[in-house]
């Protein structure tokens, strides 16, 4: 990041650094330009003084020229010198003023050592010699001191034009100067040329050797020797050096020059100052904004590190909780946010586990439900299947027929909960049209939902204060969900959380609403299951029965038809041969006696169908019992007379409305079946007792009795019980015969037996309880 920074960073401060650059140029630039414009000036007041200077000088000699010239006498040191001294001090710059004759010496001087010389020689004397009536020198070499001079010489003449001597002003370059404008900058250097383009004078070298004074090849010198005033820029001006600008001005009249130079570098010195510290404040601005920028970056950039890191441990699944954040208030807010984020994030993860466990748990629900087709152990495993992982107990009721409620499973998570759950279920019994929720949803089909429960709940349906008591013990959340299936509430599942703090959200409900439906779909298969598996068990008795049936049919059908083929063929034979009528007689009465025996087969079988179709019909009336019982022992002893038979009646004589025929039938069943099924010695008992409402006949014997898992089935078609002797004839279908006629005449008919000492058979009917019935009693006794 810091890299990047730095990128920006140069990015933007480049520019700057560039303009400022090159407004440092363009400054420089208009700074020389003024440094050219103001030397230039310089050079041309410099001019101006120096030609005011020989002006003044050049009237000054004319008048002392004109003066000595019509000087009377003659004219030497003695009458000339303190003219000239009077003269002199007026020029500090002037160093001596002296007097030649027309021959070139020296007659008098304001210098003694010039007094008696010959100037003849000098260019100056020459060039008066020669027609000139004024000369200004060339930078000379003094005669007498070797030193730069400048003279300004000058003809003396009489009067009437006679060349009376010649008057010489010298003067020392150096002096000039110093009279020249003093408000020159300190560094600007002042340069004096003469005609020839020698240096007569230089402020910043006055010492300068003989030798070095030339500079008439220098081209700004040249032509400002021509009379022009020239700029003479960094590096072209080389009078004073290659460094230094300056400008070089013509001085009008005398043929000199004049040059003013300053060193660029001085000129340039504040404008580079100026840059520097410029430039030095943009760096340090620069460098402390840069320094800024990276510790503002630090400062956003650790906490949004920071921020990342935990933004990656979220994505990877790994959800903490984020501590606090310092940094600016976008960070901040991005902390908070990503907070949030992660409380949601982790919201989400818990529901999704929850989600998943519930998933998993109705799978387990659904594997356990599937296990076992017996109901019972299926609403245990639910049951126990609930603790703890949707509650801490759970009870499992039931609506059996009948509108009974049983508790059938019950499960908690400790010994104590379920001690406690037993112990209430003993003490108050369960009331299916009370206020207890597990009642109410029984009634409505309706889930009740208590996420927290209160005192006035409990109240509402506990039987007392304890009950109530021990209930706030028990539960702290409560679900009570409908076991339904087809439209029909089979039982109530009851879940509770009783730890406090524990509270059930409605995802809970929805679970145990499913796991119900669950449950009660594999209740409900079960017991269509078991009705299924009974109705094939009894088709398979029934299709057994029947068989049986058809063979002990045929078998018992077939005895009486083959006797009685043998009586018939035996009666031709003794036809055939003649024989007697009272031989015949006997075998036609043994055939009527198997043509009965069928004919009571078939009338059974008749019954049994009219019984199956239920077109049983009695055709009532009132019978005296009493006497239909005796009938029907003297008609058994007649037909068993080795038999003892005994018969007890009452002294009140019963009369009902019955069917005087069919209870002849039962009772010819029930004492020929005490016969039968016992030894030929042993007694049988008939016994006719009345209540004020039921009268009573009971036919017992001593034979081999019935086990008491026959017992049970004796009166369904075709069933004979397993201990009887296999050559003992029958259909098994008269007692159930007899049992429906009983119960056609609104009676029962009851079995008692232990096996090996016989049975008793009771047939009991009731009798109507009012006064006409009892008179009716007498009367037919009567
Ligand atoms: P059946 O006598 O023709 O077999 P029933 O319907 O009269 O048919 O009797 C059914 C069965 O009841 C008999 O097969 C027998 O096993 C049993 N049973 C009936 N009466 C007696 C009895 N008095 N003692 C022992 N067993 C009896």
């Amino acid at each position: 990041t810091w890299a990047w920074l730095l990128l920006a960073f140069v990015a933007l401060i480049l520019p700057l650094v560039l303009f400022s650059a090159w407004s440092y140029r363009r400054s420089l630039e208009s700074d020389r330009d003024r440094s050219l414009v103001e030397a230039v000036q310089l050079s041309q007041t410099a001019a101006a003084v120096v030609q005011g200077l020989l002006r003044g000088l050049d009237g000054t000699t004319l008048a002392m020229s004109g003066a000595l010239g019509a000087q009377v006498g003659v004219l030497n040191d003695a009458t000339v010198r303190p003219y000239l001294a009077s003269v002199g001090p007026r020029y500090p710059f002037v160093r001596n003023i002296f007097l030649m004759d027309p021959a070139g010496l020296a007659v008098a001087a304001t210098l003694d050592e010039s007094l008696g010389r010959d100037f003849g020689d000098r260019p100056y004397t020459r060039a008066l010699l020669s027609g000139e009536e004024l000369v200004l020198s060339d930078l000379l070499q003094s005669a007498l001191t070797g030193e730069p001079t400048i003279v300004m010489a000058r003809t003396v003449r009489s009067p009437d034009g006679a060349l009376r001597g010649m008057l010489a002003v010298v003067f020392y370059p150096a002096r000039l100067a110093e009279i020249l404008p003093q408000s020159l900058p300190d560094d600007a250097v002042l340069s004096l040329f003469d005609q020839q383009g020698r240096l007569i004078y230089s402020s910043a070298r006055p010492d300068l050797p003989w030798e070095q004074r030339e500079h008439s090849t220098l081209p700004e010198v040249q032509a400002a020797l021509a009379g022009q005033t020239i700029m003479a820029r960094r590096g072209v001006l080389a009078v004073d050096g290659p460094d230094r600008i300056g400008a070089v001005a013509p001085v009008p009249e005398s043929g000199w020059a004049v040059g003013v130079s300053r060193s660029a570098a001085t000129v340039e010195r504040p404008l580079q100052t100026l840059y520097r510290q410029q430039m030095l404040a943009l760096g340090v601005v620069a460098a402390s904004s840069f320094v800024v920028a990276l510790i503002l970056s630090r400062v956003l950039s650790s906490p949004l590190v920071r921020l990342a890191t935990h933004a990656r441990a979220f994505g990877r699944g790994e959800v903490g909780t984020l501590a606090p954040v310092a940094g600016p208030v976008e960070v901040q807010t991005l902390a908070e946010a990503l907070t949030t984020m992660a409380a949601e994030v982790q919201t989400r993860f818990a529901e999704r586990e929850a989600a998943q466990r519930r998933l998993l748990f109705l799978g387990e629900a659904s594997t356990v439900l599937a296990a076992t087709l017996d109901y019972q152990t299926t609403l245990a495993q639910v049951a126990r299947l609930t603790v703890p992982e949707l509650g801490d107990w759970c009870t499992v009721h039931m609506a059996e027929d009948g509108g009974q409620v049983t508790r059938t499973a019950l499960a908690a998570v400790n010994q104590e909960q379920e001690a406690l759950l037993q112990q209430l279920r003993r003490r108050y019994p369960f009331d299916p049209r009370g206020p207890h929720p597990v009642a109410r949803v029984l009634r409505t089909g309706e889930p009740l939902f208590f996420p927290e429960v209160s005192d006035a709940l409990f109240a509402g349906f506990a039987q007392d204060e304890e009950q109530a008591r021990t209930l706030a013990t028990l539960i702290a959340s409560y679900m009570v969900v409908p076991l339904i299936a087809r439209g029909q509430t089979l039982g109530v599942i009851a879940i509770a959380w009783s730890r406090p703090g524990r509270r059930y959200g409605l995802a809970d409900l929805a679970l145990a609403q499913e796991l119900a439906r669950r449950a009660a779909l594999a209740v409900d298969t079960a017991r269509l299951y078991a009705q299924a598996r009974d109705a094939l068990r009894d088709r398979e008795s029934a299709l057994a029965a029947r068989d049986q049936f058809l063979s002990v049919a045929s078998h018992e059908l077939r005895t009486p038809l083959t006797a009685l083929k043998s009586y018939m063929e035996l009666a031709r034979n003794r036809l055939r041969r003649g024989a007697a009528p009272e031989e015949l007689d006997q075998l036609l009465a043994w055939g009527d006696v198997q043509a009965e025996r069928l004919n009571e087969l078939v009338s059974a079988l008749l019954d049994v169908s009219r019984i199956a179709t239920g077109r049983l019909e009695l055709e009532t009336e009132p019978v005296a019992i009493a006497p239909l019982v005796q009938r029907v022992v003297e008609m058994e002893r007649a037909a068993d007379p080795g038999r003892a038979i005994y018969c007890s009646l009452p002294t009140a004589r019963p009369v009902l409305d019955a069917d005087a025929g069919r209870l002849e039938q039962v009772l010819v069943n029930l004492l020929e079946n005490a016969r039968k099924y016992s030894p030929p010695n042993r007694p049988v008992e008939v016994c006719l007792s009345a209540t004020d409402d039921t009268v009573a006949i009971a036919v017992r014997d001593h034979g081999i009795g019935i086990p008491l898992d026959d017992q049970e089935r004796l009166f369904e078609r075709f069933y004979r019980a397993g201990n009887i002797d296999k050559g003992v004839s029958g259909l098994g279908l008269g007692l159930h015969v007899a049992n429906e006629i009983v119960r056609a005449h609104g009676g029962t008919l009851a079995v008692a037996s232990t096996p090996g000492c016989g049975s008793v058979f009771t047939i009991s009917l009731p009798r109507p309880s009012n006064a006409m019935a009892a008179s009716r009693d007498e009367r037919v006794a009567d």
